[in-house]
């Protein structure tokens, strides 16, 4: 009998259940907010990357109404034919100001815009110097890009510089990281990144994706937070985490944005996002700038979470920001935590490989400046009694 060319499917579907690797998607009924129905159940959220609780905000909604009724639905073709509308436009100019750059440019992701952008910079004959945590958007550009990649260890600075010594052989260099890690929280060494690619004549780009709106005085991220903006040359975030809307960015100079035109594949080849996701992020733009106490208080709060979690024991690693992981080790144990937590009504994510390596599985807590004062106590009281259930005796 000839075989299923799908078999192989269950076998390997199989390995990921005993490996306790599998993944199955869960659904959400209602609002992206500070609580989720996941089913039939309210839970405090701690899963999302609405950092600012922007995702549900009523002005976002009323901007995208509008545009929708303005400039209808679909956007119809890619920015170079007739996707580019005049809300397009308006959101690039908003990020180009809010950064400070000459011109931005969105991109449907921003997973597709570290790829298309990364893999336009550099080629063959090119050098990528990257960080072992970046994330797979970023690994993924690197590799369509044909250039050579040397992945650094997560933030030391020393092994870069010796492998920036031996990179004169290549036509073009570029550092590129993300500012603030997605699973570890923690800040990339952003001022000696910049010292270094300066020596090296080498581009920086950072990816700020959990960093917009977040750090730094204007809410630009973790260059504008460590004092070094000036010194990235490309400069890409996202629109769906802070903003609470959809779609990535890259700002920086005129001539860059112009080549990412050209020639980043995932702008020119795939369709532009509705104008009404970026109507929606261009208030949400609006919002980081007139409330900065959103973005402060956050920080405040995300400190002493970090502190008193340190205090009951867990280990929150180098986290600096709002993503606080806890280190747990074992897929198996970290999903039992996890699910532990869930039947007390707080959902924390357990993250575990291919996110994190095989020993690295974590509870990665994920705060937002929608969470009220007690949702906070909550988790601090449900951690504390994981604490003590969980010590050795
Ligand atoms: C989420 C994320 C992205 C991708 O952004 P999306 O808009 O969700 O596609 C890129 N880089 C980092 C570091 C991220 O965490």
């Amino acid at each position: 009998m000839a075989r299923d060319p799908l078999a192989w499917l269950d076998d390997e579907l199989t390995v990921l259940d005993t490996e306790h690797l599998r993944r199955r998607l869960i659904t959400r009924a209602g609002r992206q907010t500070a609580t989720i129905i996941i089913d039939g159940h309210e839970l405090i959220n701690f899963g999302a990357n609405d950092y600012l609780g922007l995702a549900a905000d009523p002005r976002l909604e009323k901007a995208a109404a509008q545009a929708a009724r303005d400039e209808g639905w679909g956007a119809g073709a890619s920015p170079l034919v007739t996707g580019h509308s005049a809300a397009h436009a308006e959101l690039e100019r908003a990020l180009a100001e809010l950064e400070g750059t000459e011109a931005a440019l969105v991109f449907n992701s921003g997973f597709a815009a570290n790829c298309g952008t990364v893999a336009a910079l550099v080629g063959a004959g090119d050098g990528i110097y990257a960080d072992a945590k970046n994330h797979a958007s970023l690994i993924d550009g690197c590799r369509l890009s044909r250039a050579e990649i040397h992945v650094y260890r997560h933030g030391d600075v020393e092994y870069l510089t010796e492998l920036l010594q031996q990179s004169s052989r290549y036509r073009r260099r570029l550092i590129v990281t993300d500012s603030l890690f997605s699973m570890d929280g923690d800040l990339a060494p952003l001022v000696q990144l910049a010292q270094l690619a300066e020596r090296h004549q080498a581009m920086l780009m950072v990816d700020e994706a959990h960093a917009t709106g977040v750090f730094g005085a204007h809410g630009r991220g973790g260059a504008e937070h460590l004092g070094v903006e000036d010194a990235i040359h490309i400069r890409m975030g996202t629109l769906s985490k802070a903003l609470g809307s959809a779609g990535g960015f890259v700002a920086g100079r005129r001539n860059l944005i112009d080549w990412l035109v050209n020639r980043a594949r995932s702008y020119v080849f795939s369709t532009a996002f509705p104008p009404a996701v970026a109507a929606a992020a261009t208030a949400a733009l609006k919002i980081v700038r007139d409330e900065p106490q959103r973005r402060r208080e956050l920080l405040d709060r995300a400190a002493m979470v970090r502190k008193k979690l340190s205090e009951q024991g867990w280990n929150v690693g180098r986290s600096a920001s709002q993503i606080i992981p806890i280190y747990i080790g074992q897929p198996e144990r970290t999903m039992q935590l996890a699910q532990t937590l869930r039947d007390q009504g707080l959902l924390i994510p357990g993250i575990r490989p291919p996110s994190v390596p095989p020993s690295e599985s974590l509870l990665r807590i994920s705060l937002s400046s929608a969470h009220t004062p007690a949702m906070l106590d909550k988790l601090l009281a449900a951690l504390a009694n994981c604490w003590v259930a969980a010590r050795p005796v």
